[in-house]
């Protein structure tokens, strides 16, 4: 990697100023409780944290246990291995309350984000007489449109006539709260249900997700996120927000390896309604009576009341190593030290642009209350060959046609190092590729 000899005289600076703020951060070493990718000989400059998290070096021995005490026990393990496997869900949900801001049983880990989505907005999602629309936001993740199409047809409804994708203003790349708030109460009890994403993928926009709950509920509209890209990434406060149901997936920021299961938050006001239609299966019937193979269904309180399969054991092992790192590190002190290191990038990407005379716009806001850790950048004029250029110099982050570079910088395992060396890369190669 050629990191240190740049021909941008301002690089030093930058670099002096990474190793000052490296040696006072407290979650350094946390850097060491992951695996960076290689590169050759040095390690990479990972920077899609928000895509796949890196692997925990912690999951490797859970992952084992796991093996080793199917090899003893069999389906014995069960009831005897050392997480036993009836209750294995229950092993995340301390944790996942903690980074959701909400009371354990508002919270359980199961199947996968978008048909966690699904199983939700069937039960919020309840359009009837007047009130049949279902807000998203434009633009959104296209799994989560899928979905809310579908809905919309499952209930017989026309997508043309109860679709409503909130739009960025004319010349904006993000929402304005006012516009928003505005909108949900135009629509009035037209509409059923917002379902927003928490931070928006390609933008980087952290919803004003309190805001927005208190508008929806203010119409007697039902108010749910996506936040995929939310989890593990932005304080939440799911319970005092009053947000109804939330998901989210356990790959991105929450590292809990490809395909890992998934989240699912439902408000307590709602955790004992029998009459809030859902899709039932067996793991939502009365966990003590769960074996009795009884016919008729007895809901069990809480968010568990929404699964409906057992749980998935290997693709939640490698989660609890990550989330064990989250417990001890603290969602404040990654927050903390999170908004430095995106403002430390942000700085640099000004800096760089005023160095080789290019216009590299950021899309996403500026203001830290209203992002988490991604930044989403436009390089205007360049194409794959930057990306190339990046990727040649051991940099890894999304490159989205024509030139948008969507990076984020992971407080549990990027340092401010890793930043200002991104930094020389990226300004040789908007250099070169002139
Ligand atoms: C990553 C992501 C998904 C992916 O859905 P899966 O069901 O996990 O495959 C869906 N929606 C959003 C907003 C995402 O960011």
């Amino acid at each position: 990697m050629p990191p240190e000899n740049t021909t941008w005289p301002g690089h030093q600076a930058f670099l002096d100023k990474a190793r000052v703020f490296d040696d006072a951060d407290p979650l350094a070493s946390f850097r060491e409780r992951f695996h960076m990718p290689p590169r050759g000989e040095e390690a990479c400059l990972y920077f899609t944290g928000n895509s796949l998290g890196l692997q925990p070096v912690g999951a490797s021995d859970i992952i084992q246990g796991e093996l080793e005490d199917w090899r003893k026990y069999g389906v014995e393990a069960h009831f005897e291995g050392r997480r036993p496997w009836v209750s294995y869900h229950k092993e995340a949900t301390h944790d996942l309350a903690a980074i959701m801001g909400a009371q354990p049983r508002e919270v359980v880990a199961m199947n996968a984000l978008t048909v966690n989505l699904h199983l939700l907005l069937i039960s919020f999602y309840r359009p009837e007489g007047r009130r049949t629309k279902l807000m998203i936001e434009a633009g959104a993740f296209p799994s989560d449109r899928y979905a809310a199409l579908s809905q919309l047809r499952l209930h017989g409804l026309d997508p043309e006539e109860n679709l409503i994708e909130l739009a960025p203003r004319e010349g904006e790349h993000t929402l304005r709260t006012e516009d928003i708030t505005d909108r949900i109460a135009a629509e009035g009890d037209r509409l059923a249900c917002v379902m927003l994403c928490g931070v928006q993928y390609y933008t980087g926009q952290w919803m004003p997700m309190a805001e927005v709950t208190a508008a929806a509920h203010a119409v007697g509209a039902t108010c749910g996120f996506d936040l995929a890209h939310a989890a593990g990434n932005v304080p939440l406060q799911l319970h005092d927000w009053k947000v109804d149901f939330a998901c989210w997936c356990g790959y991105k920021y929450l590292n809990g390896g490809p395909g890992c299961t998934a989240g699912a938050f439902v408000h307590e006001r709602h955790a004992q309604k029998p009459e809030l239609p859902r899709l039932e299966g067996w793991w939502g019937h009365a966990e003590s009576r769960r074996f009795k193979m009884e016919p008729d269904f007895d809901l069990m309180p809480g968010a568990e009341g929404w699964q409906t399969s057992n749980a998935p054991v290997m693709n939640m092992a490698a989660l609890l190593a990550s989330l064990a790192e989250f417990r001890a590190a603290g969602m404040d002190r990654l927050r903390h030290k999170s908004i430095a290191l995106t403002a430390f990038l942000e700085e640099g990407i000004m800096a760089v642009a005023q160095d080789t005379g290019d216009t590299l716009e950021i899309l996403t806001p500026s203001d830290p209350d209203a992002r988490g850790c991604q930044l989403s950048i436009v390089a205007h004029g360049h194409g794959k060959a930057l990306f190339e250029h990046l990727t040649e110099n051991g940099v890894i982050v999304d490159w989205r046609e024509p030139a948008v570079i969507r990076m984020a910088p992971v407080p549990l395992y990027n340092s401010f190092a890793d930043v200002a060396r991104f930094l020389g890369i990226l300004d040789d190669g908007l250099r070169r590729d002139t």
